[in-house]
């Protein structure tokens, strides 16, 4: 039976996020989460999975989400976030379901200090929940890594309760993240708070697990976000499925792998570091540096190969032009742009195959 026997193609909440979390732990491959900072590339990453023929997870960080809306408009009081992730939201759900694919829509890190911006998607949720019997997003993050364990996990916990009634995913993160991302900076943290220990992952089952089934977890075990020079971070994996093996023993369980994780800052990461992570049961990786890269290189490509043609609207014999006829071919954003896409896509569909994840609807 394939994946699409089970959950519907579009934006797929509640309980077909889990089956399709389950499908893939069973199948052994993870679902790429992309982040997206445009309809441009909302739609090159979709266009990439359909044509692998595999399920998505479109992400908006807080500052993808307020680029979203336009740079134009204030961020005073999250507004701009949480309008650009509103739109984005829209957009997904506008066009997914003619590509075919279930596709899991998120938003991401959510520290402490942009609660706000989580309170008004949220607000989103329920009142699309009210319309349509689920919410407007899968699932969002929110990450109190930078803050005490215990103040990390009182307060998802408060947010997880406001969200179980939608059959909302939450995710959450434990320990930290390193590197740097959407101006969060972990670069100085401590190298201890890279590694999570399995006990506070338990605890953050303990805390979770009554309300709902609906969440999973990002510990960290080394990984960083950005891109860095070889051998800047060391990634030990195997503590992974030291984590599941602790919460299957201590809450007395059948399944091999009870947690979904997370795997941050998969930019980088090599080829047997991903597979050795998917195979303890992480779910989703996210994506967000190098499909930043591949989206320049195609257009930075294009621009470079037909610099001459892009000077003027009108090609210039004078100045080595082949012909005198307008350039607009050449400088209409859709073929610029397009370039991107195409560079993109095939980031994206790396993604896919590093885990596992081709062919598997
Ligand atoms: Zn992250």
């Amino acid at each position: 039976m394939g994946l699409l026997d089970i959950v519907p193609a579009g934006v797929i909440t509640g309980d077909n996020v889990k089956k399709l979390f389950d499908y893939a732990q069973e199948h052994h491959f993870a679902i790429p989460a992309i982040n997206c900072t445009s309809s441009s590339t909302v739609n090159a990453a979709l266009e990439a999975a359909r044509d692998q023929k595999t399920p998505l997870i479109i992400q908006f960080s807080n500052g993808g989400a307020a680029f979203y809306a336009g740079k134009g408009i204030s961020n005073k009081d999250q507004q701009a976030s949480i309008l650009g992730s509103i739109a984005g939201a829209y957009h997904v759900r506008s066009v997914a379901k003619h590509y075919g694919i279930p596709v899991v829509l998120h938003s991401d890190h959510c520290a402490k200090e942009l609660l706000p911006w989580l309170d008004g998607m949220l607000s989103a949720d329920e009142a699309y929940f009210k319309d349509h019997g689920e919410p407007l997003f899968s699932s969002h993050m929110i990450d109190l890594s930078a803050d005490p364990k215990e103040e990390n996990i009182r307060i998802t916990k408060q947010y997880f309760e406001r969200c179980a009634p939608m059959k909302l995913w939450l995710e959450m993160e434990i320990g930290i993240t390193g590197g740097e991302e959407d101006g969060v900076n972990n670069e100085s943290a401590d190298k201890d708070a890279l590694y999570t220990p399995s006990e506070d992952v338990f605890e953050v089952y303990q805390a979770l697990s009554p309300i709902a089934p609906y969440f999973s977890i990002a510990a960290a075990f080394g990984n960083v976000h950005g891109v860095y020079k070889p051998g800047n971070v060391v990634l030990r994996p195997e503590l992974l499925e030291q984590h599941q093996q602790y919460v299957r023993k201590h809450a007395d369980l059948d399944k091999k792998h009870p947690l979904y994780l997370v795997f941050h800052g998969g930019s980088g990461s090599t080829e047997e570091e991903i597979k050795t992570a998917v195979s303890y049961g992480v779910v989703k990786m996210n994506v967000d540096t190098d499909t930043q890269y591949a989206y320049l290189a195609g257009v930075r490509d294009f621009v470079l190969e037909n610099k001459n043609r892009l000077m003027s609207q009108v090609g210039d014999l004078s100045k080595g032009d082949d012909d005198d006829t307008p350039n607009k071919k050449f400088y209409d954003p859709r073929n610029w742009i397009r370039h991107g896409e195409k560079t993109m896509y095939k980031r994206v569909q790396q993604a896919n195959t590093d885990l596992g994840n081709v062919n598997t609807l």
